[in-house]
């Protein structure tokens, strides 16, 4: 009789498995040890500034949804229209069979909102960020980014192999001696990638001044306006609308526009030129119809809001002085957008708990989202923010300054 074969007493290797996961065990511990450790915390909307945390309702000063959007009757109305009549996939990508009319109308008609020649939509921001810089550059190309651009930039940055240059944040003077020391050496292309509005820090670049250096040294100029979208700009179309010399810009539907996908604005044949050439493009399915329909009922109302963007600019303001007042730092956040210094990783956590237990969500955001020394609570407000909900946040953080002084 032979033993039945028990492969925990078999295999030679059985006490010692080799272990080849143990990188993911390194990763966690060095995350854990560094206190960077991040963990998901599931939350329930209730309206468009509260949301429920184990059954207890907290004032949300964390999301990016900064029109109220996402709740709003049109929005949730042609989502469910437009799955009605078109199902709830798109079937296919873009180029087999899942171009829809309403995926060519919502195109044509960003276009002409935001002032351009042409539009193309992404299922994310990430993704256009990280599939369109990396069909734009190759390895004999330069990039001068600044400092603080986002992560989905960078990887399409990283995917190309491009030469990446960071200049300081938003100082023009470095960038244009980086183009000028770049004059002397012979790149395929240079491109300049930058933010209109930083998404930690709610400052903004200057537009203008950044076509100008463009045009002056031959640079292609790609504009993220992820927060300027529905907020900023004419008739809140971001920041980069309108705006001639500028050959790329992104925005996202997944922020002010309360839905989700994204779009690029660009020229006709660059447009064309991202069909062909941009995986990103190409081998994804199609955003679903119920996409579509909220990101239309949010184009069609973004004229109409106006005493909501002005509400919002208001409130910013007054938030800023009264944080001021109590002694933090915000930066030199001028938008919807306002980083609560505080420097400390542990400080900017236990503020976060504290704020928390007060009914209010502000949520931390240290290293290495921001650099090390520069953790901060990133506010964001929304327009339907009433004075009394700013009046609470402004009591609550001014109760942990008494208790920290
Ligand atoms: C949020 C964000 C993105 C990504 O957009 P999604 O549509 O959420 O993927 C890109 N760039 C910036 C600056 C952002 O803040």
């Amino acid at each position: 009789m032979t033993e039945p074969i028990s492969l925990s007493q078999s295999h030679p290797l059985a006490d010692h498995p080799p272990s080849k996961m143990a990188f993911v065990n390194r990763a966690l511990a060095e995350r854990r040890e560094a206190q960077q450790w991040r963990s998901l915390q599931p939350l329930t909307p209730v309206d468009a500034v509260q949301v429920r945390k184990n059954d207890r309702l907290l004032l949300n000063f964390s999301a990016n949804d900064y029109l109220g959007l996402s709740k709003q009757p049109a929005l949730i109305e042609a989502a469910q229209r437009y799955t009605a009549q078109y199902g709830t996939g798109a079937t296919a990508s873009r180029l087999v069979a899942g171009t829809y009319p309403i995926h060519q109308q919502l195109e044509e008609k960003l276009a002409i909102a935001c002032g351009r020649e042409a539009a193309l939509l992404f299922n994310t921001g990430f993704q256009a960020n990280s599939s369109v810089l990396a069909a734009l550059l190759d390895r004999q190309s330069l990039v001068l980014g600044d400092r603080l651009i986002h992560n989905s930039l960078l990887q399409g940055i990283l995917a190309s192999r491009a030469r990446l240059i960071r200049y300081r944040h938003n100082d023009l003077t470095h960038l244009e001696s980086a183009l000028k020391q770049a004059m002397t050496q012979s790149y395929s292309r240079i491109l300049i990638v930058t933010e209109t509005v930083f998404s930690m820090d709610g400052d903004r670049s200057d537009v203008s001044a950044l076509v100008q250096l463009a045009q002056q040294y031959n640079a292609i100029l790609y504009l993220d306006d992820a927060h300027a979208v529905g907020v900023l700009g004419p008739e809140g179309m971001g920041l980069a609308a309108q705006q001639a010399g500028v050959d790329v810009v992104v925005g996202t539907f997944g922020k002010a526009f309360g839905a989700f996908g994204a779009f690029v604005t660009c020229s006709a044949q660059l447009r064309e030129y991202l069909i062909n050439c941009c995986p990103g493009l190409i081998y994804t399915t199609a955003l679903p119809p119920a996409v579509i329909g909220a990101i239309d009922a949010a184009l069609n109302l973004m004229p109409q809001l106006e005493a909501d963007r002005q509400r919002l600019s208001q409130g910013a303001d007054w938030l800023r002085k009264q944080l001021q007042s109590l002694g933090y730092g915000t930066g030199a956040s001028s938008t919807h957008i306002i980083p609560l210094m505080i420097g400390d990783e542990e400080k900017t956590l236990q503020l976060s708990q504290q704020l928390e237990d007060a009914g209010i969500l502000a949520i931390a955001i240290r290293p290495p989202t921001v650099a090390k020394g520069a953790s901060r609570l990133r506010l964001t407000l929304s327009s339907h923010h009433r004075p009394q909900h700013l009046n609470q946040l402004v009591q609550a953080i001014g109760a942990f300054a008494e208790a920290i002084a």
